[in-house]
């Protein structure tokens, strides 16, 4: 049995606490992956002390090495000075501890795959490590908020933080306040987002928030239109760039973002909403199944080794 203080009374009252919980300047982002290394990123260059965490050092290390290369290719484009690279650099670190990690922390934010189970376990791992009046919020794209907070340390102080990748550039976060989420958490949230330099909107928690849900609507219709051989990956996301002017088109940001989480995403919506809308397309579930995941594995519906 471990002996000292413990971590969920050591800190003080809840009301005694900030906005970002007892240690107000130090977040510790869970899930060193797609978005977790980029949540950090956007952390530490904020001023935030920021731990990245994963299952083992090997990870730890491969998201910091990523966040480090972003910062250095920021420095090279002169969107970042060298100093506040210098500095975001000092204040990360990495951990494969997660509850020493967590003990220290005002914020917590999960960004581990899209799964209730795994989220809702690790949820109830940082109560049992968290400081009393730690933020923790999930990075979740879809899952229902409120189902989360089920296993939340404080269900008053959970809510969704959906960051967007690459969380680097992206500006948007939306903030998604559960049934129990209080209105200091919310606005402890707010003020983080715009404090990272983010134009967060406050959404209702609802399957897929404001944004996946029409996001992978678009995503799934282009899939089934590759299955269609209605025209190919390339010429269909052409169709959205320079007819609608999105920015990318709905495939190519299928592979940045992972088929294997939109995947996760469209069978979840299914689930829950029960429409076929978002039923996932046999070519997605083929796709992940034979490991085309996209720019992380090097195919999906575009070959990134060049
Ligand atoms: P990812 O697979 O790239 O990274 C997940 C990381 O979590 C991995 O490094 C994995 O080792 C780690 N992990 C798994 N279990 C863990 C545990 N118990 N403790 C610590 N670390 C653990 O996934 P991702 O794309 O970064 O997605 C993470 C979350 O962000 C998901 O909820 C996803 O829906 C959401 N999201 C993803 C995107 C995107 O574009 N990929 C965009 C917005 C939100």
């Amino acid at each position: 049995m471990s002996e000292g203080p413990d971590p969920r009374s050591a800190a003080g009252a809840p009301s005694e606490v900030g906005p970002l919980g007892p240690h107000e300047t130090t977040v510790v982002v869970i899930g060193a992956g797609t978005m977790g290394h980029g949540i950090a990123h956007v952390c530490a260059l904020s001023g935030y002390d920021t731990v990245l965490v994963d299952v083992d050092d090997i990870r730890v290390a491969a998201g910091l090495s990523r966040v480090k290369a972003n910062l250095n290719k920021g420095v090279e484009l002169g969107k970042v000075d060298a100093a506040d690279r210098d500095a975001a650099l000092m204040r990360l670190s990495g951990s494969s501890d997660l509850v020493t990690a967590v003990s220290g922390a005002g914020l917590v934010i999960e960004a581990v795959p899209e799964d209730l189970e795994l989220k809702s376990d690790l949820l109830r791992r940082i109560g049992e490590a968290a400081p009393a009046g730690c933020l923790v919020a999930s990075n979740t794209s879809s899952l229902s908020i409120a189902a989360l907070s089920e296993s939340a340390p404080d269900p008053k102080r959970f809510l969704g933080l959906h960051f967007f990748n690459p969380v680097h550039i992206l500006q948007l976060v939306e903030v998604v306040h559960g049934p129990a989420t209080s209105a200091d958490s919310l606005a402890a949230a707010v003020t983080f987002a715009r404090r990272l330099g983010k134009e967060p909107i406050v959404v209702k928690d609802s399957p897929g928030f404001a944004s996946s849900r029409l996001g992978i609507i678009l995503g799934l219709e282009a899939m089934r239109m590759v299955e269609d051989g209605v025209a190919s990956a390339a010429d269909i996301d052409k169709a959205m760039e320079l007819g609608y002017r999105h920015p990318l088109g709905p495939l190519k940001l299928t592979d940045l973002v992972g088929l294997d989480v939109r995947l996760a995403i469209a069978r979840y919506m299914h689930e829950t909403t029960g429409s076929e809308r978002f039923r996932p397309p046999a070519i997605l579930e083929r796709m992940v199944a034979e490991g085309r995941l996209g720019k992380k594995s090097g195919r999906g519906f575009y070959d990134w080794n060049d």
